[in-house]
């Protein structure tokens, strides 16, 4: 297979955790016979630096003429108190926007070698094993009127048949994949946009007679992710909602460093990334935990592009290197076995 990758480094760790990252993919072509072609292109903070624009015109054509997008992370306090348009993190939601990356898809699956940093007595936690799939690019944050005055301050919250459909048909096609069930989180209870939201979720469903559905509002879901996460497969979400839930269901697995997402349109098409930013505080030390980037590689590899062998490969081989006792100093808590983002990638390598 003959693929384009855009590679969008960033800021902080963000470069050292994308050239990890792509270390695997090449590690992947080669073992199994691919041709990956990566084309680098600079995003926030660092495009800000260089271009006077978080997203630059060029990284976009980049973008454009390629197959997926792996990006690193954006931010840090240099850009802080730029004006909104020179933010590191308008790159970001410029770039999910030009490419309407409506679905953003996060796993929460438990890790063996991590289970004692779960929030969650480990017998759950070890159990974990689900999807959330948030709408992304509508709903509260950007519906509407907006408005302040010194009294009152409004936002509005409307979703549209369509943009519920496609989400909702993600998330179903994800299901068919997994175990076959889907829970939609809504609030219908009270609101009109959720009311609509179960509607549209009645409707589509019938067109997935192999996927069980369930409802639940999202003051139950919350109480459920900390309580029987084992319950859930995949669950889908309105954008806020989805905002707050998918952060609760991050913790589960005991570190931030470990966690990949993707944001997709309905043509396969996506942009890759860690759950995590761009922390500063350990930039160029080689102490990041590339796992997300990494893990970030594998759900392109599988979602975009197919590659399900190649995928299960990749993550196979991080848990190994973590089941061998070594990892970088945010998951080796003990202090043993501590090594550097570049000593772990050589490590995931090997075990590929
Ligand atoms: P953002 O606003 O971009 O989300 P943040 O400050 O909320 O950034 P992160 O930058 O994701 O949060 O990280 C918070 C802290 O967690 C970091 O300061 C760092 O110490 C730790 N951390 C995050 N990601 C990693 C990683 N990949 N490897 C090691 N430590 C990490
Ligand atoms: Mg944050």
């Amino acid at each position: 297979m003959e693929k384009t990758i855009a590679v969008l480094p960033g800021d902080g760790i963000g470069p050292e955790v994308t050239e990890a990252a792509v270390k695997v993919l090449q590690s992947i072509a080669m073992r199994y016979g691919h041709t990956f072609h990566l084309k680098q292109a600079a995003i926030g903070g660092t495009a800000v630096d260089q271009f006077e624009n978080p997203l630059p015109q060029e990284t976009i054509e980049v973008c454009e003429a390629s197959d997926a997008i792996l990006l690193g992370a954006v931010g840090g306090s240099k850009w802080d108190r730029n004006p909104a348009h020179l933010r590191p993190e308008k790159g970001l939601l410029n770039i999910r926007k030009h490419f309407d990356l409506f679905a953003n898809i996060r796993p929460v699956k438990a890790i063996p070698a991590l289970l004692g940093s779960s929030p969650l007595k480990q017998e759950v936690a070890k159990e974990v094993d689900m999807v959330i799939v948030r709408e992304l690019t509508s709903g509260l944050y950007f519906g509407e009127p907006k408005q302040r005055s010194e009294e009152a301050a409004v936002d509005t919250l409307v979703y549209t048949r369509k943009e519920i459909e496609r989400i909702v048909d993600q998330a179903f096609e994800i299901a068919r994949t997994r175990r076959g069930k889907v829970t939609s989180i809504d609030k219908a209870n009270v609101l009109e946009t959720s009311k609509l939201w179960r509607e549209v979720m009645e409707e589509r469903m019938t067109a997935y007679p192999d996927v069980e559905v369930e409802h639940m509002l999202v003051d139950s879901a919350a109480m459920k992710l900390i309580t029987d996460p084992r319950a859930f497969d995949v669950m889908v979400t309105e954008n806020m909602f989805g905002d707050i839930l998918s952060d609760e269901a991050s913790v589960i697995t005991g570190s931030l460093g470990m966690l990949p997402s993707a944001s997709v349109r309905s043509d396969g098409f996506g942009l890759y990334e860690p759950v995590h930013g761009s922390a500063p505080d350990i930039a160029g030390q080689g102490k990041a935990n590339p796992s997300a980037a990494i893990l970030s590689a594998a759900m392109m590899l599988r979602h975009s592009f197919g590659l399900h062998t190649e995928a299960s490969a990749i993550e196979a081989a991080v848990m190994g290197v973590l089941d061998d006792g070594y990892g970088t100093g945010d998951v080796m808590r003990n202090g043993k076995g501590i090594v550097s983002t570049e000593k772990f990638v050589t490590k995931v390598i090997e075990e590929l």
